[in-house]
């Protein structure tokens, strides 16, 4: 049985004093909550150091938004994987769309990234997605396939269970469209077969696979309910403590199924 995970992306939002605030009052309102899904926040790289003792003794964990191909050295503007790790992450999104849509990342790149982020212990969580126009082409399970492919290469069968997938659908990151419950888990399904055949059904079986796109509080319920999504990646929402916990109580809910 897969546990559900609950990651929030805060993007480019929150600077310190909002980091601490928004910790807090996220801190207080899953204290008592049960420890049946695992939660992640992933504010900004420089609120990462302030997030940190404030989330001690609590179940949430920490994750940054991106991270270096390289190791420490004269890159300028990067962060390294040992970086992250000495800020107290543990896990690290990789390949976001927006990172491919405004910064140019690609799936070669983001497989050298995912590969550096194994072998410094951090859990990769690797974002594929269409765009509406290869949607609406009809070439989502080719254009999803190439990315599975291309950002796993060379990823051991050792390892695999090591990574997380999020399906983020282009055309509903951040535009309040969400996929349909029934379009989200097709997918999830093709990624997972996908993982079948390059791994083991096993692998395939064990691989948290995350849903993206305008989750919130009203919707999270029936995605998280189906069989192969195994919780969200969550941007805009995530940014309130009372949605984002409304959330995860969803996914909670969805795991006594
Ligand atoms: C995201 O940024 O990963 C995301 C899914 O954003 P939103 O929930 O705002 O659509």
């Amino acid at each position: 049985m897969r546990r559900k995970l609950v990651a929030g992306n805060w993007k480019m939002n929150k600077n310190i004093d909002e980091t601490a605030e928004l910790v807090r009052s996220l801190a207080a309102s899953v204290k008592d909550l049960p420890a049946d899904a695992d939660i992640v926040i992933c504010p900004p790289f420089v609120s990462l150091v302030i997030a940190k003792p404030l989330l001690e003794n609590t179940r949430i964990g920490l994750g940054a938004q991106n991270m270096s191909q390289q190791d420490d050295g004269a890159f300028t503007g990067e962060t390294s994987a040992r970086m992250l790790l000495s800020a107290g992450c543990t896990h690290v999104i990789l390949g976001h769309s927006e990172r491919r849509q405004f910064y140019g990342e690609n799936d070669p790149l983001i497989n050298k990234k995912v590969q550096k982020a194994i072998a410094a212990g951090l859990t990769p969580i690797v974002c594929v997605g269409e765009t509406l126009q290869e949607r609406e082409s009809g070439i989502t399970d080719r254009v999803i396939t190439a990315q599975i492919k291309g950002v796993l290469a060379g990823i051991s069968a050792d390892d695999i269970g090591k990574v997380v997938i999020a399906y983020e659908p282009v055309w509903a990151i951040g535009t309040g469209k969400n996929a349909t419950p029934q379009q989200a888990n097709d997918v999830h399904r093709l990624i997972r077969k996908l993982l079948g055949q390059l791994y083991s059904w096993a692998a395939a079986e064990q691989l948290i696979i995350l849903y993206g796109g305008s989750v919130n509080a009203q919707n999270a319920g029936t995605l998280f309910r189906e069989p192969d999504i195994d919780g969200g990646l969550i941007g805009g929402a995530s940014l309130k403590a009372d949605g984002f916990t409304a959330i995860i109580t969803a996914a909670l809910e969805a795991s006594k199924k």
